[in-house]
């Protein structure tokens, strides 16, 4: 029997990059895979990607600022799936910017898609993992900046900090309803998001687009790779499936050795 057959999974942003590699491998695992993503267009296309490869899967449009959009698609979820058994909070967006020209407005939106759509989605899940104190997993895609900080990324740090202590106190409250937690923290993975800040990095730092990789963004890894969405998905398939509360509340860098503690 698979490790997840018979769970539910609902996936935020899981439309691209790190997000749809969880959801792929979620249901391949045997988990029924709600892919929730700001754009409709990419979560039908994981979905029907899931649904070819003999999985299932629900595309849901959630904008997981809103609050009433949170609430919306995570009782679609449970509605259309059965219940939510894992909530992986993936969403995220990228601004750099050296702090005295951070525009006020920037810090508000990355806080409100990093803290406020990881609050509101697990406020959510946790109404369906409570029942019964059926229990479930909830994972947090933290950061390497979840523990180091880097220049130009105050917002992004401050945020991927924040998660730690949510997922510490949902440790403590949610043990009682047999609910764990848990932050992954990759180092760079080549997504689009990390696309982006290269030429970004490059002009804000006054170095050349190689050194950004080189340097910047691989300099302290043991063997000068990226981190792949594969490494990723498999911390949280891991995580997803495991039996007992010993890992609950603690964070796992996945980073090819950048960082250690
Ligand atoms: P990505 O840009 O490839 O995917 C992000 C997804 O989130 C997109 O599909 C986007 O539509 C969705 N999204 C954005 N705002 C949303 C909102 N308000 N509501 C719902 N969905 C929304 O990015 P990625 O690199 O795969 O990043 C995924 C997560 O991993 C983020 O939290 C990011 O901070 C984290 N992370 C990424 C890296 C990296 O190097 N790529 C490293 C560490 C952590």
């Amino acid at each position: 029997m698979k490790s997840l057959q018979g769970k539910v999974a609902a996936v935020t942003g899981a439309a691209s990059g790190i997000g749809k590699e969880i959801a792929l491998a979620l249901a391949n695992a045997g988990a029924a895979v709600a892919v929730a993503d700001l754009n409709p267009k990419g979560a039908d296309a994981v979905a029907d990607d899931i649904a070819r490869g003999g999985g299932k899967a629900l595309a849901v449009t959630m904008d997981v600022t809103s609050e009433d959009s949170v609430n919306r698609g995570m009782d679609t979820i449970a509605d259309a799936l059965g219940t939510i058994d894992i909530l992986v909070s993936n969403a995220g967006i990228q601004i750099v910017n050296p702090i005295e020209s951070y525009l006020f407005a920037d810090w508000k939106k990355m806080q409100a898609i990093h803290l406020d759509g990881a609050f509101l989605t697990t406020r959510a899940a946790l109404k369906h993992m409570y029942r019964g104190d059926r229990g479930g997993s909830v994972i947090y895609i933290g950061s390497v900046h979840s523990h180091e900080a880097s220049p130009l990324k105050s917002a992004y740090v401050t945020a991927k900090h924040g998660l730690l202590g949510l997922a510490r106190v949902l440790a403590m409250e949610g043990a009682a309803h047999n609910v764990r937690s848990y932050v992954v923290c990759p180092g760079f993975v080549k997504t689009p998001l990390v696309e982006k800040q290269i030429p970004e990095q490059a002009r804000e730092l006054g170095i050349s687009e190689d050194e950004v990789v080189r340097e910047v963004m691989l300099g302290r890894t043991v063997d000068g790779m990226f981190t792949t969405a594969d490494d990723v998905a498999r911390t949280v398939l891991f995580l997803s499936a495991f039996p007992t509360a010993a890992l609950t509340g603690q964070s796992f860098v996945v980073s090819h050795g950048w960082f250690m503690k």
